[in-house]
């Protein structure tokens, strides 16, 4: 595969612990066998996810030192507004603590006001949890090639417009809130929306005079796919797609701890101060904090100022995109096989194909996920019918319909040769995965059991 340069090097380094197998198996038995409970520093490598776990460039941490700690007005604000307003051509920018703040404060507003269905190419959790929590329903509306983990296809976090259309025909657009569109589209496996299908979508909101709410998140690495995949963009910059991507919506929510490289901090953005503004301040103010802080401190919002800018820098991309995309090719030297292709910030290895003697209901992605900490020291988690929750009518177990283990990759923060050390991990682990063991849960709370179950190994 073809020489990806690192842009930075290493100025502060941070010790991890190396620990002997014997430890790891004492700590993740004493763990319950779920990695949540793990210490981090009981872990080698953490994969666990990419959120605030990536490493602040030192621009981040010097502009964090002149963080202005007004209350109101203050210097930090302005920076990140100028150079947000900048970016997305938006007029009202909100700081808040991250990102499920803002769709805390978004949903209820525009439910109330417009009616109880939103659409969106896939939920992220926090975002379906918020739009149900304000009375909405939830609708997912992902292109079929999102859902056929084989298939190698370019965008695959796409809208299905037709099925999107034909929600809004059987709903009635006066029942509809809004189009959410998830960029990466992260519950698919960080697979980017192209322009057209943005410019599609947008078409169709505009018709039926629906707003368009863009869950950014991963806003850059989406801007590079496209610069990547798409017919018409290679010549064109990260910054500028994505100012065009973001031309086609009203409204954004934003976490800043995936691609404005922050350990903590979310942002709203409205292209035009509306009706709705007030109503959203008012919670933001109730809520959050001020609208110049929203919860943050000003040195949160001086470091997120100077990593939105960072986060759009194509070299940086090349190479965060390009790592992930090196770990997916070291896999396919062992032939382990994984959901293709790559995501932008994660590689979900298919673990149902790689443990085939584990049944689905003694959640193979799981097994994987403790195997890969006792082989290595590596954490990484299930993204399969254990972190399904059972059924809330009949208590029965849900299948998934895959069984993934996730390893995320934090920004900047580990180099090739830790990604050499999961790649032969996995190597290890393939050589031998007919000794590995499903697992039994033998607690479990009613929601989201995947955080705090405890578990052992079936024999
Ligand atoms: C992480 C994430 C969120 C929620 O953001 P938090 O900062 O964790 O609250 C929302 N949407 C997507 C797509 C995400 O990846």
């Amino acid at each position: 595969m073809k020489y990806i340069p690192e842009p930075f090097k290493i100025k502060m380094v941070e010790p991890i612990r190396i620990t002997t197998e014997q430890e790891r198996r004492e700590k993740i038995a004493q763990a319950h066998y779920n990695g949540f409970s793990l210490r981090a520093e009981d872990v080698y490598i953490d994969l666990q996810t990419d959120s605030g776990t990536g490493a602040m460039s030192d621009s981040q941490w010097a502009a964090m030192l002149r963080g202005d700690e007004s209350y109101s007005g203050g210097r930090s604000y302005y920076q990140l507004l100028d150079n947000a307003r900048d970016i997305f051509g938006y007029e009202w920018i909100q700081p808040v603590h991250q990102g499920r703040a803002a769709e805390k404060v978004l949903f209820p507003v525009l439910i109330e006001e417009r009616g109880q269905f939103v659409i969106s190419n896939t939920f992220f959790d926090t975002t379906r949890a918020h739009v149900a929590l304000a009375g909405g329903h939830p609708i997912d509306c992902v292109c079929p090639e999102g859902l056929d983990s084989g298939l190698d296809a370019p965008f695959k976090g796409d809208m299905d417009l037709e099925a999107l259309e034909r929600h809004i025909d059987e709903r009635g657009a006066e029942n509809i809130a809004g189009i959410v569109m998830t960029i990466t589209n992260n519950s698919v496996g960080g697979q980017p929306v192209s322009m057209a299908n943005m410019k599609a979508t947008a078409a169709i909101a505009k018709r039926h005079g629906l707003p368009v709410v863009i869950d950014a998140a991963r806003f850059a690495e989406n801007a590079f796919f496209i610069k990547e995949r798409e017919a018409g963009y290679a010549e064109v910059s990260t910054r500028d797609i994505t100012r065009e991507f973001f031309s086609y919506a009203d409204i954004f929510t934003m976490s800043a701890k995936k691609d404005a490289i922050t350990n903590m901090g979310g942002l709203l953005g409205v292209r035009e101060e509306g009706e709705h503004v007030p109503d959203v301040k008012s919670l933001v103010i109730s809520g959050e904090g001020y609208v110049t802080y929203g919860g943050l401190s000003g040195r949160d919002l001086a470091a997120l100022a100077v990593g939105l800018v960072e986060g759009l820098d194509e070299d940086y991309l090349r190479y965060r995109v390009g790592q992930v995309a090196y770990l997916a090719a070291r896999l396919d030297e062992y032939g382990i096989p994984y959901q293709r292709p790559a995501g932008g910030h994660a590689v979900f290895v298919d673990a149902g194909r790689l443990l085939p003697h584990i049944p689905w209901h003694q959640y193979p992605g799981h097994a994987l996920a403790v195997e890969l900490y006792v082989e290595a020291g590596i954490r990484s988690c299930d993204i399969g019918s254990f972190l399904m929750d059972r059924d809330p009518e009949t208590g029965e177990q849900q299948q998934a319909p895959l069984e993934f283990t996730r390893l995320a990759i934090p920004r900047r923060t580990y180099t090739q040769a830790h990604l050499d050390v999961i790649a032969e991990a996995l190597g290890h682990i393939q050589a031998r995965a007919d000794q590995v063991k499903g697992y039994e849960i033998i607690w479990e709370p009613k929601v989201l059991r995947h955080f705090t179950a405890k578990l052992r190994p079936v024999d």
